[in-house]
């Protein structure tokens, strides 16, 4: 990680926020990662503040309530492709961060397959893209500033300004992603459990067929008997 603070030909901004305000144009490389545990889907959330129509009728309450449903909604589509380790969503009202969300898988595996599933996918009435992002820290990609409101660039903050969800319904998502991936668990143990038990009984079966086989006469022995009646037949051909 370290390696690109020291290389002038990387945008820093890129490969930390995964995002930069000059975008294509920047005159540093922003590196793609050809695999990552983060996906960004930019723009992604509809930022009520800046339709200002929106704005007007809507109260802070609103406001907070329908980012909640938001989040809620798109945690558990992302939870239903792969185990969610953080979910960051940008309230920033500059065109690069405006309404980016920002996932991060376990694996970087779940996240490939979540990339697939998602960009076949709609959203609010419109499709998504999805794409594998350098971030690896939303610690260092936040804005610390905006945590206490007290930030300088304002709205237009090349740092990342996260909008939480009311802390109970984060905990409620988290904490059921982590019971229902325990219940998964368990029932792939009981699975797990009845093939071994359904494979003994057939091992069991198989042993039961062979040893009665052993008990009948062997084949060898049936075929001996038509030769000796048969030798039979002609001693008594012969007594005659
Ligand atoms: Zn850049
Ligand atoms: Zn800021």
């Amino acid at each position: 990680m370290s390696d690109y603070r020291n290389d002038k030909s990387t945008c820093t901004f890129y490969s930390k926020i995964g995002a930069c305000r000059h975008g294509e144009k920047c005159s540093r490389a922003h590196i793609k990662p050809i695999s990552s545990e983060t996906l960004l889907l930019a723009n992604l959330y509809q930022n009520p503040k800046l339709n200002k129509n929106d704005a007007e009728e809507l109260s802070a309450k609103q406001i907070q309530e329908s980012f909640d449903h938001f989040y809620k909604d798109i945690f558990l589509k992302f939870a239903s492709l792969g185990h969610v380790e953080a979910l960051v969503v940008c309230e920033n009202e500059n065109n690069h961060l405006n309404g980016n969300v920002y996932v991060k898988f376990r694996s970087k595996d779940a996240a490939y397959n979540a990339c697939m599933e998602l960009n076949q996918s709609w959203f609010g009435g419109r499709p998504v893209h999805s794409e594998f992002s350098p971030v690896e820290s939303f610690h260092e990609a936040n804005c610390r500033a905006h945590e206490t409101d007290t930030c300088t660039r304002g709205d237009h903050c090349n740092f990342m300004h996260i909008r939480n969800p009311n802390s109970h319904l984060r905990g409620i998502l988290f904490r059921a992603q982590e019971k229902s991936r325990i219940v998964k668990a368990l029932q792939e143990l009981k699975k797990d459990e009845e093939k071994e038990k359904e494979s003994a009984k057939v091992e069991q079966e198989q042993q039961q067929q062979q040893q009665s086989q052993e008990q009948q006469p062997p084949m060898s022995s049936l075929d001996t008997v038509p030769t000796t009646t048969s030798a039979a037949a002609v001693a008594a051909l012969f007594s005659k």
